[in-house]
């Protein structure tokens, strides 16, 4: 009765007692029925040979772990042709033969391991009361069966990182279908070709522009026509600007660290060729090649940063298919890991790995094992061994988007004469909620004392023997303005449409301050325009005449463009993208950081496949 009540599903048991602790009920639970069946000729035998108690985990019940007690029995099999002369009673619907836990308490605690992970996983387990190991639950997701998917017409190939810079994956995504079809534990030719043998049938191949897939491509789907990934044509593009603009940093910074102010002064002095003593705007910059300042309204806004977002953007435009996510994977590297806190010591140590590098490549080490050596990722290394000096690196510019609501009333105390950025900082703080740093107000006022405005008399002239005038001293240019190689690199491939003004602004100090850029900028935004419009047609002519460039960078684009032909002039008259691969790429960084980086590939496999 109160079997049939609390246990309906256990048909064949009778319930005899129930105790309990704090944490734990036991219920003891006898099996009633006079015959079972023995599992290997399926005939029924009423011979009880012995009995026996099993003891199994079950789902908890408010709260406390459950255990059962099972009294069973052994049976003789009396079928005289049956090699089994005596067999366990089994209880198919409760529990597989010698399992320590109930079906059901299984397949809720797989689960469990496939959403979390295994330690997270167990700690969640163990609170709900199924208590069960982490290694436990990682051999139920190595356990679990993985549904064969049906092979795809049109598979997108990319890479994700295992360890960023330094070990790859490869995810293999049905562009129809939009699912995850497989993972694979490398970036090799020969994995790709493996398991492309293993799934004949597929059409179309979109990939990255890595020599790798296309040589796994050729040889395992012979038949497939390749698609260059059109957002990894412009990738690769902006890859070869940034390393334009790599070679020169101190022009880079030149060029991007000035982005002018609303100020009418700054259209009055112009740049600096006025005497020191006047008034000026301390973010003109400090140069006297024919850089073109406008005193524009919309260029007093901080440099809108191209950072990850824009080159999701980016894909949208040119892929005309959603970006799922704002992070592209191969394009965060270590500007991303800047944290607001400690910029000096990280600018330290950094300088420190910079020398490294430089003293291992003067020794004539290569860059791999410069790379292996001080456990840096080889495009750091190169980045480094490139760069005729320190590239500094182009802070994030989330401190001034957080000041910049704030300016206009920072403009007009400082108009009113007040300069203290400490009180200017805790009036917009107490005041109006700026949640920002001290230090960002105290840059932005230092960099803006021009707008207080000087006592009258003059102060260009000193007073004899009194103190020397108090000059408006010329701040060193903000260096949270620069912007990086990679971020100028970005500008120089968007749209000039979409250019905000401060944006085309630096475009324009880009060319004008480099001979190269100048001669790269227009054989970049020609590029563009073709891939975006699948101008295939204009393709030709245009390889020539960037080959024609003299740029080493873009010679080598060329090069690696020509090396991959067919497949980038696929690219440009199929409409396929690799796109939403992103989206699968995140998901799958998701699943990867709840295994806090312990996982095994074939454990992110399963969960990537079955969750
Ligand atoms: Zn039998």
């Amino acid at each position: 009765m109160v079997t049939d009540l609390l246990l309906p599903w256990l048909p064949g048991l009778r319930l005899d007692a129930i105790s309990a602790t704090d944490t734990t009920l036991a219920l003891v639970l006898t099996a009633i029925r006079t015959e079972a069946i023995c599992p290997l000729c399926a005939q029924s035998s009423g011979h009880i040979h012995s009995r026996y108690t099993r003891t199994v985990a079950d789902l908890p019940w408010a709260g406390r772990a459950v255990q059962l007690q099972l009294h069973v029995r052994k049976f003789f099999c009396r079928n005289p042709v049956c090699p089994r002369l005596v067999f366990t009673e089994r209880l198919p619907a409760l529990v597989a033969p010698s399992a320590r836990r109930t079906l059901r308490l299984w397949a809720e605690q797989r689960q469990l391991a496939l959403d979390q992970g295994g330690l997270p996983g167990a700690r969640t387990a163990a609170r709900q009361g199924m208590p069960i190991s982490a290694r436990t639950l990682l051999r139920f997701v190595r356990g679990t069966p993985l549904a064969p998917s049906p092979t795809p017409r049109i598979l997108g190939v990319d890479d994700f990182a295992f360890r960023k810079g330094r070990t790859y994956g490869t995810i293999l995504v049905d562009l129809r279908r939009h699912t995850v079809v497989d993972l694979l534990p490398d970036r090799s030719a020969t994995t790709l070709a493996r398991w492309l043998k293993q799934h004949p049938g597929i059409e179309i191949i979109s990939r990255d522009r890595a020599n790798e897939y296309a040589d796994g491509a050729r040889s395992g789907a012979p038949s497939a026509i390749q698609v260059a990934d059109r957002f990894h044509l412009l990738k690769n593009m902006q890859e070869a600007l940034q390393r334009l603009l790599e070679r020169r940093p101190a022009r880079l910074r030149e060029a991007t660290l000035a982005v002018p102010q609303t100020d009418t002064m700054a259209a009055a002095d112009g740049p600096a060729s006025s005497p020191p003593a006047a008034p000026q705007p301390s973010d003109t910059p400090p140069s006297e090649g024919p850089i073109p300042l406008a005193p524009d309204e919309a260029a007093a806004t901080a440099v809108g940063a191209p950072t990850a977002s824009s080159s999701a953007r980016e894909r949208e435009r040119v892929g005309r298919l959603p970006a799922t996510q704002p992070t592209p994977l191969s394009d965060v590297d270590e500007h991303a890991s800047i944290a607001e806190h400690g910029p000096l010591a990280s600018r330290e140590r950094r300088l420190a790995r910079y020398h490294a590098v430089r003293s291992l490549d003067a020794q004539g080490l290569s860059l791999l094992s410069i790379a292996r050596q001080l456990h840096l990722s080889p495009q750091t290394v190169r980045r480094f061994v490139r760069a005729d000096q320190f590239p500094e690196r182009a802070r994030r510019c989330t401190a001034w988007q957080k000041l910049e609501p704030f300016i206009p009333y920072l403009r007009d105390r400082m108009a009113a004469g007040h300069d203290n950025a400490l009180q200017l900082w805790r009036e917009i703080r107490d005041q109006q909620g700026y949640k920002g740093s001290g230090r960002t107000v105290s840059r932005w006022v230092e960099q803006h004392r021009h707008l207080v405005p000087t006592p009258k008399g003059g102060t260009a002239t000193p007073k004899r023997g009194g103190r020397p005038p108090k000059t408006v001293e010329r701040s060193p240019p903000a260096p949270d303005r620069a912007l990086s190689a990679r971020q100028a690199a970005w500008l120089l491939v968007k749209r000039p449409d979409d250019l905000e003004e401060n944006e085309r602004l630096i475009v324009e100090r880009l060319c004008a301050g480099s001979a190269e850029v100048k001669v790269a900028y227009p054989l970049a935004q020609e590029f563009m325009r073709i891939v975006r419009e699948h101008h295939a047609d204009a393709f030709e002519g245009w390889l020539a005449r960037a080959d024609a460039s003299g740029l080493a960078e873009l010679q080598s684009f060329v090069a690696g463009l020509r090396r991959d032909f067919s497949a980038v002039l696929a690219a440009l008259t199929l409409p396929f993208s690799n796109g939403q691969v992103e989206g699968q790429v995140n998901r799958l960084k998701t699943v990867k950081r709840a295994m806090y980086g312990r996982a095994s590939f074939d454990l992110l496999r399963r969960r990537v496949l079955a969750a």
